[in-house]
This record gives C-alpha cells, structure tokens and sequence, in this order.
C-alpha cells in the first residue's frame, strides 16, 4: 500500500507523540502530571447534559439533520453574536455549524486554496492551520510573531510578492500557545491587509470566553467592513467544556459560508441534532458555568505564575485562555526542557517549537488538572531544574 505523496507533508502530531511518551512514563509507574494537552478537566455543565439527554430521546434526532445545522441552532448562534459581540448575524446565510472549529478549519483551504497559493499563518501558531493548508496542496507562510510584539504578527513584514498570492490569512486571538491577546487596533489593521491583498481572514476564537480580569476579547467581525473579508470560527469545546462533544459554528461572510457548506455537503452530514440541542442549551443558558469554571482557571493561573516567577521564571499572567507560554531557561532548547522535565519531574508540557520555528525557546503549559496538581507540578519543577541539564534520571539500562 501507497499513501498519498501529500500525507508525507504532515508532520508527526505533536499531541500524540506527547500521548505516546506519557503513557510510556506511566506503564513504568511514574505519577505524571500532565499540562501538555489543552483539554478542560472540568465537566460540562448539567443543564448541557440534561438537554442532550432530552432531545436524544426524541426519535426527530435520529435521522440526518440538515447540512447547515438546525435552525434553533443558527439562530440561538446568532442571538449569542447579538449579545455578547452586538455582531448582527443572518442565521440563514451568515451561520454554519461545525463538527468542532478543527473541522471548519481543516477545511477551508480546500474551499479557497488552489495548488500554489499561499496561506499566511502565524508562527508560532496551532498547527492544523499549516498542515491544512499543505493538504490542499497550498503553501503554508509563517508569519513571525515575538514577545516584543506581543504576540500579534507583523503584517509590515509579510513581502507584497507572498501577500499577492495568499488567499488565506489564520488569527487567532485569544492565542494558543502564546495565551497573547489582540486589541481592535490590530483587527483593523488586518482587515485593511486582508481588503488590499483580497485575502479571507479566517479568524479562530476558540477562546473568546476564557478570559481574566474582566477583559472580554473581541470578535473581529466587530470592526466596520469586517464581514466583506471574514469569517470567524467558535467552538463549544473551551467556552462549555465540550471538547469530546464536537460542536462549533462558523459565521462571517455569506459568500464563505456557502462555500464552505458547499464542500462539508460532500463529506459529512452534519452534527448529531440532539448535540445541536445541546449547543442551543449552551448557547442559550445561564453564564454562571462558564464564569465559575474561568474563575478555578483564573486560580491556578495566579498560583502558576506566582510559583513559577518564584523559581525563576519570566513568565507573563495572560489575561486569557488557560495556557501559560513560559520563556525556557538558559542552557536548554523547548526540546530539550521538556525532555528535562519529563525525566527529571515527571511533568509533561509542550515544546514551543512544536507550534512553528517561532515557537523555539518558550514552553507551553496547560492548567487543565486540578489545584493541587498545579502546585505539585511547580514544586518538582523546582526540584528538576537544580538537576543538570542532559542527564537522565536513571540508568538508561533500567528504561
Ligand atoms: C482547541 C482548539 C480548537 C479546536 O476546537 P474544537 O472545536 O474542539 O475542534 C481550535 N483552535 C484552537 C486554537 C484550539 O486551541
């Protein structure tokens, strides 16, 4: 058997290497802590449960719902764009539900990308926008970002020869990994970037709701105009603790929408209706679930940040998201820190260079496991790094 020339262009998927060595440490009986993967420990809320429940037993359900997704869905999607952004949305033009956002994401450069054209992502940045940019056959361009920018990438710097040829543009903001946040300032300057060079800004707010301090992020389709060159993409996944559940929408543009529901016509058929309910049950119901679960996340935000700054760490408090993107020290690369850590604190994180070449230097950390944990993890990461750099823990003969 032959696979496809392209699947060679796929990188190893850093999450599952992670998996992989985790479950290696753990079959040898180490207790590790993992803050390696973004996925919320907490529950989905009941009221959520409860109405997947209810509509599940309703034999309506179980038949194939329609391609776009339900109307109460699109609209309960629309009337949460009034709301929370004041963004006025068409639920049946300008609204599609989404298997996951990684879905609607993965998808569109097949909708817009042509073999040769290019797609600016941001490096460091999630890595499914590059490989599904390369699986349409386009031409990934990273983007720099830096600390000094604050993690929003130079747009100045992208050449006009690359600007002409791209047909996509990927943001994300609230950011994974780098946990930066973008003012309107910069979403006005993409969309005149985006309106100059005739490019989709295709905007991942994935973590609009998990946000501190009493910063709410903006959407981009916020800005005057915006909608003539964007669509935006949710997901139910971060906002709800859902990701199991797979549900998510995209909204924007209608010529965009169309297209992309054109394509996901031809490939799957829609979302589970009952979990459609769910996502209006979400969408439609209290606050208080997500606000209590931002504030445990908030908790052990200013607990990690405090223990970690205390060792020694230059790390910034993010003002959303529940990642903190930790600045590696001297002497080592994101490879080999977290390598380090493994062996030395049986902890798990992410390498920074994972999320792009721009990635290099920093870690990510996920404050996705209890309180407790949070702190444990501090305490032997304080312990490892008084350990030497390179040097495994034992033997190698005992591994
Ligand atoms: C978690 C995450 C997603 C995926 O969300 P799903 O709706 O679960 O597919 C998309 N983008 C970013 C940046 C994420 O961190």
């Amino acid at each position: 058997m032959r696979v496809a020339r392209r699947m060679h262009k796929i990188p190893p998927y850093m999450f599952a290497e992670l998996d992989r060595r985790r479950a290696a440490l753990k079959a040898r009986g180490v207790d590790v802590i993992s803050l390696g993967i973004g996925d919320p420990d907490l529950p989905t809320p009941d009221h959520i449960v409860e109405a997947l429940i209810r509509a599940a037993r309703d034999p309506a359900t179980h038949q194939y719902p329609p391609y776009e997704g339900t109307r109460e869905y699109r609209q309960a999607v629309a009337d949460w764009y009034a709301r929370r952004f004041g963004v006025a949305l068409d639920p049946n033009t300008e609204v599609l539900a989404l298997i996951g956002s990684k879905e609607g994401l993965a998808h569109l450069p097949w909708v817009f990308v042509d073999p040769g054209d290019m797609v600016l992502v941001s490096d460091p940045g999630y890595p499914v926008y590059g490989t599904a940019a390369l699986m349409a056959e386009g031409e990934p361009y990273p983007v720099p970002m830096s600390r000094e920018r604050g993690w929003v990438p130079d747009l100045g710097a992208v050449p006009p020869d690359v600007a002409r040829r791209a047909r996509l543009m990927f943001l994300n903001y609230p950011n994974n990994p780098t946990a930066g946040t973008a003012e309107p300032g910069f979403f006005a300057e993409a969309v005149e970037f985006a309106k100059r060079w005739d490019i989709l800004i295709v905007h991942d707010n994935t973590y609009s709701e998990i946000a501190y301090d009493g910063y709410r992020p903006p959407s981009v389709l916020q800005l005057p105009g915006a909608k003539d060159v964007a669509i935006e993409l949710h997901s139910l996944s971060k906002t709800y603790c859902m990701t199991g559940w797979r549900i998510g929408f995209a909204v924007g543009n209608p010529e965009a929408v169309r297209a992309l529901a054109a394509l996901k016509m031809n490939i799957d058929s829609g979302q589970f209706a009952a979990v459609q309910a769910a996502g209006v049950a979400a969408l439609r119901g209290p606050e208080e679930p997500t606000r209590s679960r931002v504030a445990v996340w908030q908790r052990r935000r200013d607990a990690a940040v405090a223990g970690l700054r205390a060792i020694g760490f230059d790390v910034a408090a993010p003002r959303a998201t529940f990642y903190l993107w930790v600045p590696v020290p001297a002497g080592y690369d994101s490879v080999g820190f977290t390598a380090h850590l493994l062996d030395h604190a049986g902890v798990v994180v992410t390498p920074g260079a994972g999320y792009g070449a721009g990635g290099e230097g920093f870690v990510r950390v996920s404050l996705t496991v209890p309180d407790e944990r949070v702190h444990e993890a501090v305490d032997r990461i304080r312990s490892a790094l008084s350990e030497p750099a390179g040097r495994p823990a034992e033997p190698s003969g005992r591994r």
